[in-house]
């Protein structure tokens, strides 16, 4: 990776840590889970608004290290407007990325969640990356039960 891309993707990061997008409790929301990343101590809870297949609006509130809460930010703002299929299918390009199982990102289709591609280089923190995308999963799938990396 480019050094210079390198460093605008941790800009990036800190700035999505600094001032978390969509951090707030929702009212009325249709989907409510929790998600917890005992590794690390990521605690966070996930918001959503659906309007038959579309997400359209997605918070959260919490607590975390640098990674997960840019991670849940980045991810609020790219899946709303999203069918739930499109976020799943997001789920599994971010999963691919972040696990390394895809050597070729395609850095299009992810968009700005690239910017936590560099997390597989630290195995340690890709439960951090990946604990809001397991979040969403559940609660697309409508399960109430929290989430746990573990
Ligand atoms: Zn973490």
């Amino acid at each position: 990776m480019f050094e210079d891309l390198r460093e605008l993707y941790q800009e990036v990061i800190f700035d999505h840590n600094r001032n978390p997008r969509n951090f707030h409790v929702m009212e009325n929301a249709d989907r409510q889970v929790d998600g917890f990343n005992p590794l690390c101590g990521d605690k966070l809870t996930l918001f959503l608004k659906l309007d038959g297949d579309i997400i359209t609006d997605a918070s959260f509130q919490g607590s975390g290290c640098a990674i997960s809460t840019a991670s849940v930010s980045l991810m609020t703002e790219i899946i709303k407007g999203k069918t739930q299929a499109q976020a799943e299918e997001l789920f599994t390009l971010f999963h691919e990325m972040t696990t390394g199982k895809e050597e070729h990102i395609n850095l299009e289709a992810v968009g700005k969640l690239a910017v936590l591609a560099g997390v597989r280089e630290f195995p340690a923190r890709v439960k951090c990356a990946t604990l809001a995308w397991h979040t969403l999963d559940a609660a697309l799938k409508n399960q109430q039960q929290a989430v746990s990396t573990e």
